[in-house]
Protein backbone atom coordinates (compact mmCIF):
# COMPACT_ATOMS: atom_id res chain seq x y z
CA UNK A 1 0.00 0.00 0.00
CA UNK A 2 1.29 3.56 -0.97
CA UNK A 3 2.62 5.88 1.63
CA UNK A 4 -0.44 8.09 2.81
CA UNK A 5 0.96 11.87 2.00
CA UNK A 6 -2.68 13.72 3.02
CA UNK A 7 -2.72 15.92 5.66
CA UNK A 8 -1.35 14.07 9.24
CA UNK A 9 -4.39 16.05 11.20
CA UNK A 10 -6.87 14.65 9.30
CA UNK A 11 -5.27 11.00 10.54
CA UNK A 12 -6.00 11.71 13.93
CA UNK A 13 -9.72 13.78 13.83
CA UNK A 14 -10.41 9.98 11.99
CA UNK A 15 -9.53 8.49 15.19
CA UNK A 16 -10.37 11.17 17.56
CA UNK A 17 -7.38 10.87 19.15
CA UNK A 18 -4.12 12.77 19.33
CA UNK A 19 -1.87 10.67 17.28
CA UNK A 20 1.38 13.06 17.64
CA UNK A 21 2.29 13.19 14.41
CA UNK A 22 3.51 16.81 14.04
CA UNK A 23 6.06 17.31 16.84
CA UNK A 24 5.05 20.68 18.62
CA UNK A 25 1.77 21.76 16.86
CA UNK A 26 0.58 18.65 18.68
CA UNK A 27 1.05 20.09 22.41
CA UNK A 28 0.14 23.40 21.41
CA UNK A 29 -3.58 25.08 21.39
CA UNK A 30 -3.17 24.50 17.12
CA UNK A 31 -3.94 21.14 17.10
CA UNK A 32 -7.18 20.37 15.56
CA UNK A 33 -8.76 17.55 17.66
CA UNK A 34 -8.82 20.31 20.68
CA UNK A 35 -11.17 22.00 18.65
CA UNK A 36 -12.61 20.24 16.24
CA UNK A 37 -12.98 16.28 17.45
CA UNK A 38 -15.02 14.68 15.38
CA UNK A 39 -14.39 12.67 12.05
CA UNK A 40 -13.32 14.93 8.78
CA UNK A 41 -15.49 15.50 5.70
CA UNK A 42 -18.81 16.67 5.23
CA UNK A 43 -20.69 14.07 6.95
CA UNK A 44 -17.88 13.72 10.29
CA UNK A 45 -20.59 15.25 12.52
CA UNK A 46 -23.55 13.07 11.02
CA UNK A 47 -21.86 9.81 11.06
CA UNK A 48 -23.24 7.56 13.29
CA UNK A 49 -21.60 6.39 16.11
CA UNK A 50 -21.97 2.99 16.61
CA UNK A 51 -19.88 0.87 15.15
CA UNK A 52 -19.12 -3.09 14.47
CA UNK A 53 -16.60 -5.10 16.93
CA UNK A 54 -14.49 -5.45 13.50
CA UNK A 55 -14.98 -1.88 13.34
CA UNK A 56 -13.97 -0.79 16.49
CA UNK A 57 -10.58 -3.41 15.79
CA UNK A 58 -9.78 -2.10 12.64
CA UNK A 59 -10.10 1.55 14.05
CA UNK A 60 -7.75 0.23 16.64
CA UNK A 61 -5.23 -1.62 13.99
CA UNK A 62 -5.56 1.94 12.07
CA UNK A 63 -4.22 3.37 14.54
CA UNK A 64 -1.57 1.95 16.35
CA UNK A 65 -0.29 1.77 11.94
CA UNK A 66 -0.87 5.37 11.98
CA UNK A 67 1.26 6.26 15.07
CA UNK A 68 4.23 4.37 14.25
CA UNK A 69 3.62 5.55 10.25
CA UNK A 70 4.11 1.89 9.03
CA UNK A 71 2.14 0.22 5.90
CA UNK A 72 -0.34 -1.94 6.05
CA UNK A 73 2.24 -4.94 4.66
CA UNK A 74 4.77 -3.87 6.86
CA UNK A 75 2.81 -3.84 9.71
CA UNK A 76 1.28 -7.53 9.10
CA UNK A 77 5.08 -8.58 9.01
CA UNK A 78 5.66 -7.16 12.37
CA UNK A 79 2.19 -8.99 13.74
CA UNK A 80 3.87 -12.25 11.95
CA UNK A 81 7.03 -11.85 13.66
CA UNK A 82 5.48 -11.30 16.86
CA UNK A 83 3.14 -14.54 16.59
CA UNK A 84 6.38 -16.31 16.48
CA UNK A 85 8.05 -15.14 19.38
CA UNK A 86 7.55 -16.65 22.82
CA UNK A 87 4.78 -14.70 24.95
CA UNK A 88 1.39 -12.42 24.50
CA UNK A 89 1.25 -11.62 20.27
CA UNK A 90 -0.41 -7.95 20.91
CA UNK A 91 2.24 -7.56 23.34
CA UNK A 92 5.37 -8.27 21.26
CA UNK A 93 3.70 -6.32 18.23
CA UNK A 94 4.13 -3.22 20.57
CA UNK A 95 7.41 -3.99 21.46
CA UNK A 96 8.79 -4.54 18.12
CA UNK A 97 7.23 -1.35 16.88
CA UNK A 98 8.66 0.33 20.29
CA UNK A 99 11.91 -0.59 19.00
CA UNK A 100 12.01 1.18 15.65
CA UNK A 101 14.69 3.10 14.38
CA UNK A 102 12.70 6.07 13.99
CA UNK A 103 10.54 5.41 16.87
CA UNK A 104 13.76 5.34 19.26
CA UNK A 105 14.88 8.89 18.22
CA UNK A 106 11.51 10.20 18.64
CA UNK A 107 11.39 8.97 22.08
CA UNK A 108 15.06 9.75 23.30
CA UNK A 109 13.82 13.51 21.95
CA UNK A 110 16.58 13.90 19.23
CA UNK A 111 13.12 14.03 16.76
CA UNK A 112 10.03 16.18 17.01
CA UNK A 113 8.11 13.11 15.12
CA UNK A 114 8.52 9.87 14.32
CA UNK A 115 7.89 11.06 10.45
CA UNK A 116 11.20 13.71 11.21
CA UNK A 117 12.92 11.40 12.40
CA UNK A 118 12.71 9.19 9.33
CA UNK A 119 13.67 11.86 7.24
CA UNK A 120 16.70 12.37 9.37
CA UNK A 121 17.58 9.14 9.38
CA UNK A 122 17.17 8.45 5.60
CA UNK A 123 19.70 11.75 5.54
CA UNK A 124 22.12 9.85 7.35
CA UNK A 125 22.63 11.94 10.41
CA UNK A 126 22.84 8.74 12.61
CA UNK A 127 25.14 6.19 13.58
CA UNK A 128 24.46 3.05 14.97
CA UNK A 129 27.30 1.39 17.34
CA UNK A 130 29.68 3.84 15.46
CA UNK A 131 28.26 2.45 11.91
CA UNK A 132 25.76 4.80 9.54
CA UNK A 133 22.45 3.26 9.68
CA UNK A 134 19.98 4.63 7.19
CA UNK A 135 16.76 2.29 7.51
CA UNK A 136 14.11 3.74 9.86
CA UNK A 137 12.56 0.46 10.47
CA UNK A 138 16.19 -1.02 11.86
CA UNK A 139 15.25 -2.85 14.66
CA UNK A 140 17.61 -2.01 17.80
CA UNK A 141 18.81 -4.47 20.41
CA UNK A 142 19.99 -3.41 24.09
CA UNK A 143 23.23 -2.32 24.48
CA UNK A 144 23.00 -0.85 21.03
CA UNK A 145 24.12 3.43 20.82
CA UNK A 146 22.77 6.20 18.82
CA UNK A 147 24.95 9.07 18.01
CA UNK A 148 24.73 12.25 16.05
CA UNK A 149 27.27 11.88 13.20
CA UNK A 150 30.05 14.79 13.50
CA UNK A 151 28.90 16.82 10.88
CA UNK A 152 25.23 17.08 11.51
CA UNK A 153 25.96 17.99 15.47
CA UNK A 154 24.77 21.93 15.07
CA UNK A 155 21.81 20.88 13.54
CA UNK A 156 18.87 23.36 14.77
CA UNK A 157 16.15 20.41 14.53
CA UNK A 158 17.98 18.30 16.99
CA UNK A 159 19.17 20.83 19.70
CA UNK A 160 15.59 22.58 19.70
CA UNK A 161 13.78 19.12 20.19
CA UNK A 162 16.25 18.27 23.15
CA UNK A 163 15.63 21.52 24.39
CA UNK A 164 12.13 21.00 25.01
CA UNK A 165 12.11 17.51 26.38
CA UNK A 166 10.82 17.84 30.14
CA UNK A 167 12.68 15.98 32.84
CA UNK A 168 10.92 12.57 33.50
CA UNK A 169 9.60 12.45 29.89
CA UNK A 170 12.48 9.73 28.65
CA UNK A 171 11.02 6.48 28.74
CA UNK A 172 13.45 4.17 31.19
CA UNK A 173 14.46 1.77 28.66
CA UNK A 174 16.41 4.76 27.16
CA UNK A 175 19.63 7.08 28.45
CA UNK A 176 20.47 10.07 26.84
CA UNK A 177 23.75 12.05 27.23
CA UNK A 178 22.79 15.27 25.62
CA UNK A 179 26.29 16.96 25.69
CA UNK A 180 27.69 14.43 23.50
CA UNK A 181 24.72 13.54 21.39
CA UNK A 182 24.37 9.80 22.28
CA UNK A 183 21.33 7.69 23.14
CA UNK A 184 20.90 4.17 24.41
CA UNK A 185 18.60 1.16 24.17
CA UNK A 186 18.94 -0.55 27.45
CA UNK A 187 16.78 -3.03 27.44
CA UNK A 188 13.45 -4.00 25.59
CA UNK A 189 10.81 -2.14 26.74
CA UNK A 190 8.19 -3.60 29.33
CA UNK A 191 4.42 -2.81 28.06
CA UNK A 192 3.15 -0.79 31.35
CA UNK A 193 6.63 1.55 30.99
CA UNK A 194 5.05 2.03 26.77
CA UNK A 195 3.31 5.62 26.45
CA UNK A 196 0.97 4.19 23.89
CA UNK A 197 -2.86 4.36 24.50
CA UNK A 198 -3.85 1.60 22.62
CA UNK A 199 -5.94 -2.16 23.39
CA UNK A 200 -3.03 -4.38 21.04
CA UNK A 201 -5.76 -7.25 22.23
CA UNK A 202 -8.05 -5.60 19.56
CA UNK A 203 -5.56 -6.44 16.35
CA UNK A 204 -4.95 -9.29 17.34
CA UNK A 205 -8.44 -10.24 17.16
CA UNK A 206 -8.53 -8.37 14.25
CA UNK A 207 -5.53 -11.13 12.68
CA UNK A 208 -7.09 -14.03 14.01
CA UNK A 209 -10.26 -13.92 11.82
FE1 LIG B 1 -2.71 15.09 15.49
FE2 LIG B 1 -0.68 16.65 16.07
FE3 LIG B 1 -2.42 17.39 14.16
FE4 LIG B 1 -3.10 17.41 16.75
S1 LIG B 1 -1.56 18.69 15.76
S2 LIG B 1 -4.31 16.61 15.08
S3 LIG B 1 -2.02 15.60 17.54
S4 LIG B 1 -1.02 15.62 14.13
Amino acid sequence: MARYHGPNCKLCRRERQKLFLKGTRCTSSKCPVEKRNYPPGQHGQSRRTKISEYGVQLREKQKVRKIYGIGERQFRLYFEKASRQKGMTGVNLVKLLERRFDNTLYRLGMAPSRKAARQLILHRHFLVNGKPVNIPSYLLAPGDVIQVVQGSRGLDVIHSTMKRMRDGQLPPWLTLDKANLTGTFSSIPERVDIPLQANEQLIVELYSK
